[in-house]
This record gives C-alpha cells, sequence and structure tokens, in this order.
C-alpha cells in the first residue's frame, strides 16, 4: 500500500521529516490489520498542523515509527459553532457526535436537563468518536468534546457574545429567518427526548442571547433535529 489511504489522527506535532513514533493501537491498526509495511504511506493530522503524509520507517510488532514527508492539506478549522445537545440513547448519541463532526463544529457540549435519561457520558469514548468521525471525513480538525454540563449552569455562565439558537419543537409554525451577515458565534441547543420542562423553557426564553427556531410542522428525533439544524446553520452563516 502506497497510495495513503488511510488516514490517521496523532497526538503529536507534524513538520518536514518530523518522526512520530505511534502507540499501541496505531501499531496494531497500521502494521496488523492494515498490513502496512516499510515506506508505505499513511495521512496523519493532529488538529492543528493539517494533514501529512508519513511513511514508515520502523515497524514491529509492538511499536513503529512514522516520518513526516509532505503537507497534503492546510489546517482548515471549523465555523466557531457550538452544539449543545441532551445526551440519549448510546448509539443514537455516538451518531449526533458523528456527524456533528463531519458537518462541521469546534466545540461539542452534552447537556443536562431535567428530561435527559442518563446523568453521566463516557467523555473519552465520545471524543474517540469525534476523532474517528474526522479521520474519515478528511478534517484536519478534531472538535473537542466536553464532559457533561447541567444546563441551568451552563446558562449562568454563559458568554455574552454567544448567540444560542434553540431548537423548540412546540414552535411548529413559527418560521425564523437568520440574518446571512451575522457573524457572531453561535451555539445550537439541542432538547432531550422528552423535551424541555416548563421551568427549562421560561429560563431559556428569558436568556437575552436565545433565538428560538422551529424545524418544521413535524416533531423531529433529537438526532435528526441535531443533523437539521447544524445543515440549516451552516448553509446559512457556515462555512458550505
Ligand atoms: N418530547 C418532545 C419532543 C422532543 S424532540 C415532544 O414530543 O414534544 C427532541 C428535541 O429535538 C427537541 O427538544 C428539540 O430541540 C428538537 N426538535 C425536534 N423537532 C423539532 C422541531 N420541529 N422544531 C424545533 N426543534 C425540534
Amino acid at each position: 500500500m502506497s497510495d495513503a489511504k488511510i488516514r490517521l489522527y496523532v497526538e503529536h506535532p507534524l513538520a518536514q521529516g518530523q518522526a512520530v513514533p505511534l502507540n499501541a493501537n496505531q501499531t496494531h491498526y497500521l502494521f496488523s490489520v492494515m498490513r502496512l509495511t516499510q515506506d508505505d504511506s499513511v495521512l496523519l493530522f493532529n488538529g492543528y498542523d493539517g494533514e501529512w503524509r508519513a511513511t514508515v520507517k520502523q515497524s514491529s510488532k509492538r511499536s513503529g515509527i512514522l516520518i513526516c514527508a509532505e503537507q497534503t492539506r492546510p489546517l482548515q478549522l471549523p465555523p466557531d459553532l457550538w452544539l449543545l445537545f441532551a445526551p440519549i440513547k448510546r448509539i443514537r448519541t455516538n451518531f449526533i457526535i458523528e456527524k456533528a463532526t463531519e458537518l462541521g463544529v469546534s466545540h461539542i457540549i452534552p447537556v443536562q436537563t431535567r428530561y435527559t435519561n442518563s446523568d453521566r457520558v463516557r467523555q473519552d469514548r465520545l471524543q474517540a468518536h469525534a476523532v474517528e468521525a474526522s479521520e474519515q471525513c478528511g478534517g484536519t480538525y478534531v472538535p473537542k468534546v466536553s464532559d457533561l454540563q447541567q444546563l441551568d449552569q451552563l446558562l449562568a455562565t454563559w458568554q455574552a457574545n454567544r448567540r444560542i439558537l434553540w431548537c423548540d419543537e412546540t414552535l411548529t409554525n413559527t418560521r425564523t429567518r437568520l440574518d446571512t451577515k451575522d457573524q457572531t458565534p453561535w451555539a445550537i441547543l439541542i432538547g432531550p427526548e422528552g423535551g424541555f420542562s416548563a421551568d427549562e423553557a421560561k429560563r431559556l426564553r428569558a436568556t437575552p442571547q436565545i433565538t428560538p427556531i422551529s424545524l418544521g410542522p413535524r416533531i423531529l428525533r433529537a438526532d435528526t433535529a441535531a443533523v437539521a439544524a447544524l445543515t440549516l446553520w451552516q448553509s446559512t452563516l457556515g462555512d458550505w
């Protein structure tokens, strides 16, 4: 294999001639699963140095070293868009992380609301899903995935200039148009399967940074709503 189809995220600086040591998982994947050998190429990215073609310099059962040959793509950051969502069943939560990474967000924050089913998330696993999604979609950036945060605490310390596009399923017949010249940073907020409680809805409505929005006359599942809202935002205000 020399045509460098494999993309790998590494936590290591990348630059011309830079040696990149592989960890046990990467070693196993490249040499046992993908059967790469000396001088084969791999594409590497680390989230800040762009994408680099690297070649296998040393390989053994337990370790390996790659050497960066040339930059194949500069770093391309997604828009400064955050996704706040209430975690749902594991498989659907993973789907949200994967799709948000592909569609382009800078930060993903799982939020705990009154009707959120889970009271903890495996942040490390969710982050690993974001890494995998970036590897497969050609991204050079990996969105940061935070640990679960309480909605009220998040709102209490919310920065003044970041607006929140609140996907509010009670607004089924209202049309909101976003101002396409808007330059402020945004976050999209998606609720849990049970929706928001009356108190939460009141709190959200009273938050000055909030813009409530309808995603049409049908109630979407949270994972569908996340994809729809990100698509809408990206095509109106983002980098599409
Ligand atoms: N339990 C609620 C549905 C929640 S759907 C009910 O049956 O009424 C999960 C989340 O997806 C919602 O909190 C909202 O953020 C988003 N969503 C789903 N459909 C939507 C729509 N038509 N407009 C705006 N947001 C929607």
